[in-house]
């Protein structure tokens, strides 16, 4: 199959909503990731985003929407509780996926069985532009080969999925650049299930106390059970191996240039490069934590394209939007951290 990659016209638009209206899948640009998208009333077009991607198929995807009343319209939700109204009223449209009691609506290959649904309406103007073409809601999970790091340019897409797909839409970098925020309240507690562009702190400030579930920042022990089928997965781990690394400034730069080798790199923040000794993939300054959401990825990608064997990255901090780049540079990384005293 030849992928065609579009540019954002109005008829280009027009072409991919109705391809996708009509089962077939396309890549489009959001605000936090490239997503891969399927009408998400269609069981059998929602199958081929998982075959595309080679995704499990307990794994499942989140319903885009590009107006509110079509969480009624198409029976997306069973009951739509206070607390997703109150988010969707501060955070809609934007990064912030809300999980809700199922809809008749969703077919079960969507929920992957689960009687509840993620939700999210995007900001991006290309894709609520494309939900609105299409008539219908898209489910989309992100637009990489499983266990890639998640695409935040077409490129990326056209790497992972060419020949795969019939359609990218090309509408250039994502401005958040890790996926959503995840929160579920579908039960009384409501529950950070995947940190993104919202923080924990935003969503306490909404709907008051959240929990985090507990494979956001730790590996899930043996047994333990998943409050998130996505969280049992490997993601984003690069070809090389990837070790974080705890410590200051001057003791990173040291570690990493007393193993200076061929074979070595560092994923380090801007304020690194100039002493680092060996490859250097910067992905943001020191304490721009939104700077390095957006750059992560595509600095992951950067690695997989060298022959490098062992990267030592910075180990970020937990708080605010940096929780969202720790968990993901966390999973990257298999949990293996180093901390210098
Ligand atoms: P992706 O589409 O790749 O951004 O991944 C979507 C994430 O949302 C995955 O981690 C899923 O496991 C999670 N997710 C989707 N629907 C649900 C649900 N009903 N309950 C819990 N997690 C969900
Ligand atoms: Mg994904």
């Amino acid at each position: 199959m030849e992928t065609k990659v579009l540019l954002p016209t109005k008829d280009n638009i027009k072409l991919v909503g109705e391809a996708l209206r009509n089962g077939n899948i396309a890549a489009l640009p959001t605000e936090t990731v490239y997503g891969l998208a399927a009408n998400a009333l269609n069981g059998s077009a929602v199958k081929a985003v998982f075959e595309a991607k080679g995704r499990p198929m307990d794994n499942p995807l989140i319903v885009h929407i590009s107006d509110f009343e079509q969480i009624e319209k198409f029976k997306l939700a069973r009951k739509i509780p206070e607390k997703a109204l109150r988010l969707a009223e501060k955070f809609w449209p934007g990064p912030l996926t809300v999980i809700v009691p199922k809809g008749e609506g969703v077919p079960d290959e969507v929920s992957a069985g689960l009687d509840t649904v993620a939700i999210r309406f995007p900001s991006h103007i290309v894709t609520q532009a494309v939900i609105t073409a299409a008539e219908c809601p898209l489910a989309a999970p992100s637009a990489n080969t499983s266990g890639r790091p998640s695409p935040t340019a077409a490129l990326h897409v056209l790497h992972d999925m060419n020949g795969k797909i019939p359609y990218i839409i090309d509408g250039g970098c994502c401005e958040v650049g890790v996926e959503s925020t995840v929160v579920t309240v579908a039960k009384e507690q409501p529950v950070l299930l995947r940190p993104g562009g919202i923080t924990l702190e935003q969503l306490i400030g909404v709907i008051g106390e959240v929990a985090v579930a507990d494979a956001v920042l730790n590996k899930m022990q043996e047994g333990q059970k998943a409050e998130s089928p996505g969280m049992k997965y490997k993601h984003y781990a690069p070809k090389a191996n990837l070790v974080l690394i705890k410590s200051t400034l001057d003791k990173y730069i040291d570690y990493v240039n007393s193993r200076k080798s061929s074979d070595v790199g560092a994923l380090c923040y801007d304020e690194d490069v100039p002493g680092l000794e060996v490859a250097a993939f910067p992905f943001g300054s020191r304490n721009d934590y939104v700077q390095q959401a957006n750059r992560l990825f595509d600095s992951l990608r950067k690695i997989d394209e060298t022959d490098l064997k062992l990267i030592y990255g910075r180990c970020p901090d937990t708080n605010g939007a940096a929780m969202a780049v720790y968990n993901r540079l966390i999973r990257a990384a298999g949990f293996e951290v180093i901390e210098l005293a």
